[in-house]
């Protein structure tokens, strides 16, 4: 069920609980910016006055005239619990806390949020916060913050978990000129979250894109459920914060939010295309791009400059960025011919050299920006006393507005002016003392263009044996087995991925006999809860000769009770021996935010060593198992290089697929590592097994 959140994004009254006419108060900060910003009825509530900066104010909620549409809360902690409640006996739907003294805060504080959890709960209201600095809605001209800058309009929807960051991007906005359309601090997210804004950003007509800052997510599945949906309609950039170790605690200490791992993040925005920024630049700098700039039909860019260097640095980004640097078509490349001196060079990168006046500019861009195999293209000058910034500038407007493709520049210097800077806001052209920033801001909008272009697609019904798997996760609950492995190969079989040939024997004997049916030479593992890494421990043989089964697994089994006394050593598993193929990993661990992360990479036992990994949230569609298996640094290995066969990628792909979908099935399974999957190039099999079951439901 989806919140109606327009009573809090736009308002048509408000009150500010705790107005304060004491100059250097939050509550008076928080009131003079409502008061001077909001033109629709305002309210201070305060037992002290009768009035407040010329608007009437009231002793309590209750007093208040009429339910207004957002009251603003600013009292000390300890009183808001006693607002809210009036808030929703008055029947007022949307609040804001400004107030800190709550989760943030240590034990009494958690316990003063759950109190404001369940009143909004009971009175179905929309509470934002707490410990926020508040919200902007240039639409009905509200700055209920209390930051000493509003924002201006515009079409950016921002949100932000720091209040402080809040309060730096206001300050900066101001000077670069940037709008907004909504502005939310979220605060402890007590009740609404990410997932609620994002939903009435999407809605938001005024809103072009929408931009957060977080430090971790509340509810995983449901940013996945809602941000899928969302990016399609618009840009959504995210700088997520605690990558590092030791910024995830410093995050935990500081909003009492537990950071989920990095990979899962990049996992989880990569499945719904969301757009990751690394810092605060590129955050700006993609909203700015996704805000003004149409969307690009391919990868391919065109760079003109008149000065070399800047060139070749911009060639250097727009390959770094994954970008392609556009071949012109022939007509482009007479057309320059003719038109440009000699000495240029009319090859992309264009450079029609130090001395081009405004006219060899203007046909120079025209004629790139024209020719149908440039998707996108990077203006590039360096200071020039023949040709003003705002000739320049000039130049470039008119190409975006005749061409109608996205368009960067760098003119690599220091002021250009106001009025060039004037004309490029104007047209909406991103301009960067940096021509690798002009090429990166142009990568985003060449991602968000193929977020748009990815089918509706999701997980595939696939044939499986639900019932087999349940009962061995049951048995190993009843018995109190947290550790399996080989002896739990057929939850495997059961889920369709292709296991070897073999099977469990208690005892050598067995072993002996189990080998018989599995050709000349087999492969002896021991299985133990105790021995994780088999080989490691000596409890692996491979090449076993068939005959010798039995008298090799009784020196197998000698030899690991003497080296781990204590090891519970359960028996052998009896495989058959394999050809050598490529070995991968392909492996499930839980993400405390987004559950099931599904991990692919070159395996075997070098795993740890060539670390060539890659992770996905399960369950995954055939497309995002491929994109799992091909986001590999080692891919064309599997693919087959130097005239290597490649391996089965169809069957490795579905191997994925349907592993994603049993860790998806089966919660209980904690960790899962199929280590390796042997790959040939007609087929693929596991050797390997490895799980851990919890004990608990639910857990
Ligand atoms: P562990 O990972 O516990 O050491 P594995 O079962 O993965 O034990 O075996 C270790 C290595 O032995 C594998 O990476 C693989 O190279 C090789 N191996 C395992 N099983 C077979 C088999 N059936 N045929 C051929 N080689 C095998
Ligand atoms: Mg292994």
């Amino acid at each position: 069920m989806e919140r109606d959140l327009s009573g809090l994004l736009f308002p048509r009254s408000v009150a500010v609980v705790g107005a304060s006419g004491t100059p250097g108060k939050i509550g008076h900060a928080l009131f003079q910016n409502v008061a001077s910003s909001f033109s629709g009825p305002v309210w201070a509530v305060n037992p002290k006055y009768r009035e407040l900066l010329g608007r009437p104010c009231v002793p309590s909620v209750a007093d208040l005239p009429q339910p207004v549409d957002l009251a603003v809360i600013v009292v000390p902690a300890e009183h808001v619990a006693g607002v809210v409640r009036q808030c929703g006996e008055r029947g007022i739907g949307n609040v804001a806390v400004i107030s800190g003294g709550f989760k943030e805060s240590g034990e009494e504080g958690a316990r003063r949020e759950r109190e404001l959890v369940e009143l909004a709960r009971r009175y179905r209201i929309n509470l934002l916060g707490p410990n926020v600095l508040g919200l902007i809605s240039t639409r009905v001209g509200l700055n209920a913050t209390f930051a000493p800058r509003g924002a201006l309009p515009g079409d950016i929807a921002f949100m932000s978990q720091s209040g402080a960051f809040c309060t730096s991007v206001l300050d900066w906005a101001w000077q670069e000129r940037l709008g907004f359309s909504h502005f939310v601090s979220l605060g402890n997210k007590a009740v609404l979250t990410e997932v609620e804004f994002l939903s009435a950003f999407a809605r938001d007509p005024q809103t072009r894109v929408i931009v957060a800052y977080l430090e971790g997510i509340s509810d995983g599945a449901a940013f996945i459920r809602t941000a899928r949906e969302v990016a399609r309609e618009k840009p959504v950039v995210v700088l997520k914060a605690g990558r590092a170790e030791a910024g995830a605690r410093a995050v935990s200490s500081h909003t009492g939010t537990m950071a989920g791992s990095d990979q899962a993040y990049e996992a989880a925005f990569r499945k719904c295309g969301v757009i990751r920024a690394q810092n605060v630049e590129e955050l700006f700098d993609y909203a700015y791009s996704l805000a003004k700039q149409p969307l690009p039909r391919g990868r391919r860019v065109g760079i003109v400059t008149n000065a070399g260097g800047a060139g070749v640095m911009a060639t250097d980004a727009v390959e770094w960025e994954g970008l392609e640097v556009a071949r012109f078509s022939e007509a482009t490349a007479r057309r320059l011919a003719e038109r440009m001196p000699k000495a240029a060079n009319i090859y992309n990168p264009v450079d029609i050299l130090a001395d081009a006046r405004a006219d060899r500019y203007r046909e120079a861009v025209e004629l790139v920006c024209g020719d149908p195999g440039v998707d996108m293209v990077v203006a590039l000058s360096a200071p020039a006393p023949i040709l003003t910034y705002a000739e320049l500038a000039g130049i470039l407007a008119d190409a975006r507005e005749r061409f109608g493709k996205p368009l960067s520049c760098s003119f690599m210097a220091g002021e250009l002016g106001e009025e060039a800077e004037g004309i490029l806001r104007g047209a909406g052209i991103p301009s960067f003392f940096d021509p690798a920033r002009a090429a990166r801001a142009l990568r985003v909008l060449a991602d968000y263009a193929r977020v748009r272009s990815q089918p509706r697609d999701g997980p595939r019904p696939l044939p499986v044996d639900r019932e087999a798997v349940r009962q061995v996760l049951a048995e190993a609950r009843a018995e109190d087995r947290p550790q399996l492995g080989l002896e739990a190969m057929e939850i495997l079989s059961a889920y369709g991925i292709p296991v070897a040939r073999g099977g469990f024997a208690p005892t050598p004997e067995e072993a002996g006999e189990l080998a018989r049916g599995l050709g000349e030479q087999v492969v002896l593992k021991v299985v133990s809860p105790d021995i994780i890494h088999k080989s490691d421990a000596g409890g692996v043989r491979v090449g076993v000769p068939a005959g010798e089964v039995e008298e090799e697994a009784w020196r197998l089994l000698r030899r690991l009770r003497e080296r781990f006394p204590g090891a519970h050593l359960k028996g052998l598993y009896v495989q058959e021996l394999l050809p050598p193929g490529r070995e991968v990993i392909l492996g499930m661990a839980r993400d405390p935010t987004f559950g099931p992360l599904i991990m692919f990479g070159l395996g075997g036992i070098h795993v740890e060593v060539l670390r060539d990994v890659a992770f996905a949230v399960a369950p995954l569609s055939p497309r995002e198992a491929e994109g799992l298996v091909r986001g590999i640094r080692g891919y064309p290995i599997l693919r087959g290089v130097r005239g290597e066969p490649g391996v089965d990628l169809p069957a490795l792909v579905e191997a994925v697929e349907r592993l994603s979908r049993l860790v998806a099935d089966f919660p209980e399974i904690a960790e899962l590592d199929i280590n390796p999957i042997m790959c040939y190039p007609d087929r693929v099999v596991a050797v390997d097994l490895r799980f851990t079951v919890a004990m608990e439901e639910g857990t």
